[in-house]
C-alpha cells in the first residue's frame, strides 16, 4: 500500500471506518505526514508503528474505532491524552471545533508540532507539554476526550472536565494491556461501558502509572 487512499480503503473493508464524515477525515489527513522517515514504507499499512521514545502511532484501525465511539461534531471543544504525533489530533481536528491535546515527552510535542505544519486543520490544534492525566482545567469543560495512552483507572479530573452530556473513550488497565471504556457523563453521574481488549503504552503520571 503506497498511498493514503489505499489505507482509507482497507479501512472501510473491514468495516472499521463506518461514517461518511470519518471516511472523510481519514482522506484528509494523510499519515505518512505523522511517521519517522525510517517506516515511512509502513506508513499506510494498518500497524502501529514507532515513533521514538519508547512510544508508537496507534494503529490505524484502533484509531478509527476511536473516531467512530467519540461521535464527533462539528461544534465538540475535544481534549486528547498523548499527542504523540500529532496524526490523532489532526483527525480530531478534522472532526471537530476545536482540539486540546496534551503530551508528557518534549521531544514529541516538537516531532507533532513540526508534523502539524502539513495539516490543514493545524489552526484549531493546541499542543501542550505536561501531564494529561490531570486534564487542563483552564480549557473545561470538554464535549469529548480521549485517551491515547493506558491508564490504571478513570482519571478522576478527567472526569470532572468532561461535560454533561460528554463522552470519553480511554484504556484502562494495566502496563501492556487494557480495555476500551466508553464513558458516558448523564445528570453529573458518569457510565461505563467496556468495548473490548486493547494494548496501549502506558499513561504516567499522577493519575497515570507512576514510574517513567
Ligand atoms: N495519539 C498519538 C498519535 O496520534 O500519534 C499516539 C499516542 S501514543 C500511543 C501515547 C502517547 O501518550 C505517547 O506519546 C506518550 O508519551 C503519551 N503519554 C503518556 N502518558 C502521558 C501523560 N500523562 N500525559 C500526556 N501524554 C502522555
Amino acid at each position: 500500500m503506497v498511498r493514503n487512499e489505499d489505507l482509507v480503503n482497507e479501512l472501510l473493508r473491514w468495516k472499521y471506518i463506518k461514517s461518511e464524515r470519518v471516511k472523510n477525515a481519514f482522506l484528509s489527513v494523510d499519515r505518512g505526514d505523522f511517521v519517522p522517515d525510517d517506516v515511512r514504507p509502513q506508513a499506510y499499512y494498518d500497524e502501529p508503528l514507532p515513533i521514538g521514545y519508547n512510544q508508537t502511532i496507534s494503529a490505524p484501525s484502533m484509531v478509527a474505532i476511536m473516531l467512530e465511539l467519540l461521535d464527533l461534531h462539528d461544534e465538540d471543544k475535544v481534549l486528547e491524552i498523548g499527542t504523540g504525533s500529532g496524526y490523532n489530533a489532526c483527525l480530531l481536528a478534522a472532526l471537530s471545533g476545536r482540539v486540546i491535546t496534551i503530551e508528557r515527552i518534549p521531544q514529541l510535542r516538537k516531532f507533532a508540532q513540526d508534523n502539524m505544519k502539513k495539516c490543514k486543520y493545524r489552526e484549531k490544534i493546541t499542543v501542550l507539554l505536561g501531564d494529561g492525566s490531570v486534564g487542563y482545567e483552564p480549557e473545561a469543560p470538554y464535549d469529548k476526550i480521549l485517551v491515547t495512552c493506558g491508564a490504571p483507572e478513570i482519571p478522576p479530573a478527567l472526569v470532572e472536565q468532561l461535560r454533561e452530556g460528554g463522552r470519553m473513550i480511554i484504556p484502562v488497565g494495566g502496563t501492556f494491556f487494557q480495555e476500551l471504556y466508553i464513558v458516558d457523563k448523564v445528570n453529573g453521574e458518569i457510565t461505563k461501558r467496556v468495548w473490548g481488549d486493547v494494548a496501549f503504552v502506558p499513561m504516567i503520571g499522577k493519575y497515570g502509572h507512576r514510574w517513567a
